[in-house]
């Protein structure tokens, strides 16, 4: 890959420059760079790099990854699993993922540290720049935001630490991935709704005699020091490879969440679990990380006269069960799509067309959702909820279809009911009227 002082005043012009090379900035450029587009991906980090997450790809991922030709390279790198185990109030059950028209059957586990850069090698392969090592640290000639849009910018300004360069990249569009915290995001004039929901979630790795399992697992009344159910999950994700990722996510509105202590958290499920998976300070190898999840399109605005953000940056993971890396390649190609179409036709407003498609893609799933997480933000409702269903093991499996964004367009089971139903309650009940059912808790921090 090359170095930042080899791009010539005349080669550091670019149609498009993404800024972030996980998920959702490499498939942005993966899809221009195939497009023919000169495209320049800037990543601060070198790969192999580690990035707190929790290594799973549901159907979704592997479908857009197996898109892009990497599934043969994930396969080899990673571990293939078949569906999921879920724990709750004193039920398991074990439910492959669904068939579908679409998506396939089965999921992934694979590290990050082993899963980035092989989307980033590809894109480069794809004839995409791609400069690792080399933070965006300002945008160039930012324009004023008009009222509902992002800043405009001529392009990014670069820095690359290991030789102390600095340099400036141009483009026609910028489109910014640089995930959860997103400075440049921010830079752009992107702010989060507070009234919907975060998650946060930590994450270690244990070695496990059962790292081989073909199932994800998933236990749904994670318990506070307290012994008060915790809106959220723990997990146990066997990677193949002698390890387990095990880690908890919470969701909250407002902050909710401020008053439990994650690592806590994270040591009493790890407890809970031990015997079960031999997580102990022997098998222990490295202290938790955690982050925050940005979901349901909280963040926003997404488009400006010539920028875009996708990803992470852009608030897109699934509120129901905390995953992004699948929306991460979404919305990276539906971003290319759309500057692909302004490019084409040389006109930079095409790019409201971003803002349709993830109304259309994504907007009456992520407001259901939104309302699922009002709804199980309080404890006694999620217990009586995860409680009954657990018992009823084919309104489970709906729930899976649905949690996982996997309904077929044509279903009609319980689980499109049982959606049908969120959606049109999602409809009728303001999201202030579910902040009010959950009392002061909502409106905390
Ligand atoms: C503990 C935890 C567990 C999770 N588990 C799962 C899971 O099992 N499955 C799942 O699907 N999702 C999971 N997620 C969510 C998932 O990790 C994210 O949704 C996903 O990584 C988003 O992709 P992204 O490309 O938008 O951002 P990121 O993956 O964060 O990538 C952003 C990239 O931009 C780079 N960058 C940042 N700033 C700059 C800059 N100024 N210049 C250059 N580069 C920059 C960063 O180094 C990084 O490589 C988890 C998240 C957490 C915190």
């Amino acid at each position: 890959m090359p170095q930042l002082a080899e791009l010539s005043s005349t080669t550091s012009r670019f149609d498009v420059v993404v800024v972030g090379a996980g998920p959702s900035g490499s498939a942005t450029a993966y899809w221009l760079a195939e497009a023919g587009w000169s495209v320049c991906l800037v990543e601060k980090k070198v790969f192999p790099r580690e990035k707190t997450c929790g290594d799973g790809l549901t159907p979704r991922s592997v479908y857009q990854l197996a898109e892009m030709g990497l599934e043969p390279a994930v396969a080899a790198h990673g571990h293939r699993y078949h569906g999921l185990r879920a724990f709750g109030f004193g039920a398991s059950l074990e439910m492959n993922w669904p068939d579908h028209a679409v998506f396939p059957n089965y999921g992934y586990t694979i590290t990050r540290f082993n899963l980035d850069g092989l989307v980033a090698e590809a894109t480069a392969a794809r004839g995409a720049t791609v400069l690792t090592g080399v933070e965006a640290v300002g945008l160039l000639e930012p324009t004023e935001a008009p009222a509902g849009h992002l800043r405009g910018a001529a392009g990014v300004v670069l820095y690359e630490k290991a030789t102390g360069t600095r340099a400036e990249v141009r483009a026609r569009y910028v489109v910014v991935a640089d995930g959860q915290n997103s400075r440049l995001g921010r830079e752009l004039g992107v702010t989060r709704n507070r009234q919907w929901p975060m998650g946060m979630a930590l994450r270690g790795y244990y070695t496990s005699d059962r790292h081989a399992e073909p199932w994800i697992e998933s236990h749904l009344d994670i318990r506070d020091p307290n012994g008060e159910v915790v809106p959220g999950y723990g997990w146990i994700f066997p990677l193949g490879d002698g390890r387990v990722n095990v880690g908890v996510g919470l969701l909250s509105t407002d902050g909710a969440w401020k008053g439990v202590n994650t690592t806590k958290l994270q040591e009493y499920f790890v407890n809970q679990t031990a015997d079960a998976w031999g997580l102990n300070e022997s098998t222990r190898l490295s202290e938790p990380t955690g982050g925050r999840l940005p979901m349901g399109l909280a963040r926003g605005p997404h488009t400006g006269a010539n920028t875009l953000v996708v990803g992470d940056a852009g608030g897109s993971i699934n509120p129901f069960n905390g995953e992004g890396i699948a929306y991460g390649y979404e919305t990276g190609r539906l971003a290319a799509g759309v500057v692909a179409e302004a490019l084409l036709a040389g006109e930079a407003h095409h790019l409201v067309a971003y803002d349709e498609r993830l109304e259309n893609a994504y907007g009456e799933y992520f407001k259901v959702a939104r309302a699922f997480v009002r709804l199980i933000s309080e404890p006694k409702i999620l217990a009586a909820c995860v409680g009954v269903g657990m018992r009823i093991e084919p309104v489970m499996r709906e729930v899976l279809t649905v949690m996982a964004n996997l309904m077929r367009n044509d279903e009609r089971g319980p689980g499109e009911f049982a959606y049908r139903a969120l959606a049109r309650l999602a409809d009728v009940v303001p999201e202030r009227a579910y902040a009010m059912l959950l009392g002061d808790r909502a409106h905390e921090g």
